[in-house]
């Protein structure tokens, strides 16, 4: 039998159920490979060793009285440092909110603590969210769990590390424009970002509220299944929650044994011509893309415009989004306040030294675009093209069930490499991007691992189906499995 930390939470509830192993083993099995790895990886700003341990017995306990709550009662789970956990400090990896603790619970992190979870500690990530390697953290970089001289992707690099070196069984991330699908192909895990409007973002510190959506990290797609299935639904403190009938599991249960038959996967041009993509990337997912018409898929070519656009169009809403978002941290409401200044100075002081690098960056960026005489040129265009990219992906919906492309063009890369060139650190999300801009769902899958840094193919759904991503992806897995 496999360590308990390495399992997946499908075979974990399991063990729970047949009475072979209890939430505290499971749990203090996480909290030793926490121990012995963390030191090196530095995947969590903050374990919460005590409370996961009692939240454990107490999960014991209802197994005992037959009292269990859900499929998650006593799986052992991390979340992004973004994500406030009522009475715990939260930070979204930034100085400005050193010691901020959260007055209240965010909906994704009660669904999952009413579901019986375990929560283990917050994750590492890019301050509040901007980046693409958990380099832009100010608590200092995660690790690449096969290789600690290299980047384990962002901004949810801490949870994707948390998942891949098994100190976790499953963990939430974030996403906006790619941080937990990124990350996810560069640790060779699973990260879903489902629809935007699908999971509620009432208490994840906003980057651009547009964009930003919650999701699974995990080690296969059933678990992701389990963790969206737990924090769906429309929620009346997030009006952007949408009523759309939710994901049901039994779609995906019902569906896994059989083969893809049926389905059309559109593979994008623009993304599969695109220069630019590493050779062994590019002959990973051409080996799973064949694997997807193995199993009976139909692969057509198709038109995806406006590929190169969305990249841009994201690096102008996102810093909007972003600039008006970051206004409330002005040193008075939250976190770190400059002392002994006048109110001027308190607000600039405070923010200069709270902030990064890059967080003030985009706060430029976005000020600037928003600025009279220049919104109509930057954000006002943006928005239409976004209607734009959004129209196509509804044209390529009509041909085909799914669209698959590279989830990231390169692997890992190494630290320091792309800290200090922007544009290339951004380019990193060319993938990625239209997906959040569109607010369709798609996860990243591992692909067929070569001896070297994982690979990542990445599944786009219409809105709102996540239920065939999830059962196009589990069949893909269960065919590269058997290789
Ligand atoms: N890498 C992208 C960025 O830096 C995506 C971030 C995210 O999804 N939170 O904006």
């Amino acid at each position: 039998m496999k360590p308990l930390n390495e399992i997946t939470i499908a075979e974990a509830r399991k063990l729970l159920d047949e009475g072979v192993a209890t939430s505290k083993e499971l749990t203090q099995a996480c909290l030793t490979q926490i121990q012995s790895l963390d030191g090196a990886l530095h995947a969590f700003l903050e374990v919460y060793a005590d409370d996961a341990l009692a939240a454990a017995d107490q999960s014991d306990q209802r197994r005992t009285d037959g009292n269990v709550l859900s499929k998650l009662d006593g799986i052992p789970v991390a979340i992004k440092d973004n994500m406030l956990l009522q009475g715990k400090a939260c930070t979204a990896g930034s100085k400005i909110l050193q010691g901020h603790i959260a007055a209240y619970n965010s909906t994704a992190v009660r669904k999952l603590m009413e579901a019986g979870a375990v929560i283990l500690g917050r994750t590492n990530m890019d301050e509040f969210a901007m980046g693409s390697s958990t380099e832009h953290s100010a608590y200092g970089p995660t690790k690449h769990p096969r290789d600690p001289e290299r980047v384990p992707g962002g901004s949810s690099g801490g949870s994707a590390v948390a998942v891949a070196a098994n100190m976790c069984l499953g963990a939430l991330g974030s996403d906006t424009g790619g941080s937990i699908r990124q990350p996810a192909s560069m640790c060779g895990i699973f990260g879903l970002k489902p629809t935007y409007g699908r999971v509620s973002r009432y208490g994840l510190m906003a980057m651009a509220s547009s964009l930003d959506q919650i999701g699974p990290m995990t080690k296969c797609v059933e678990d992701a299944a389990i963790i969206l299935d737990t924090i769906q639904g429309q929620d009346p403190s997030d009006q952007t929650t949408s009523d759309t009938e939710p994901f049901r599991i039994s779609k995906l249960e019902s569906r896994s044994s059989n083969d893809l038959k049926g389905l059309k996967i559109g593979l994008p041009k623009q993304a599969w011509q695109a220069g630019g993509i590493e050779s062994r990337v590019l002959e990973n997912t051409k080996a799973a893309l064949a694997e997807l018409e193995k199993a009976g898929a139909e692969m057509v070519e198709i038109d995806l415009p406006y590929a190169d656009e969305a990249l841009a169009v994201y690096y102008i809403l996102m810093p909007c989004e972003v600039s008006a978002n970051l206004a409330r941290f002005d040193g008075m409401r939250y976190g770190l306040r400059k002392q002994g200044l006048p109110l001027f100075e308190t607000y600039a002081q405070s923010r200069a030294e709270g902030f990064g690098d890059e967080v003030m960056r985009r706060i430029l960026l976005g000020t600037f675009a928003l600025s009279s005489g220049y919104i109509d040129a930057y954000y006002v265009c943006a928005k239409k093209v976004q209607a734009l990219i959004r129209q196509a992906y509804e044209r390529a919906f009509n041909e085909v069930d799914l669209i698959v492309t590279p989830t990231c063009p390169a692997t890992a890369f190494r630290l320091g490499e792309k800290l200090n060139d922007p544009l290339a650190m951004y380019l990193e999300d060319v993938f990625t991007v239209s997906v959040n801009v569109a607010g369709v769902p798609a996860i990243s899958m591992p692909c067929q691992e070569d001896g070297g840094m994982p690979v990542g193919l990445q599944l786009i759904g219409k809105w709102f189906d996540e239920a065939t991503v999830l059962s196009a992806a589990k069949v893909l897995e269960s065919e590269l499995a058997k290789q």
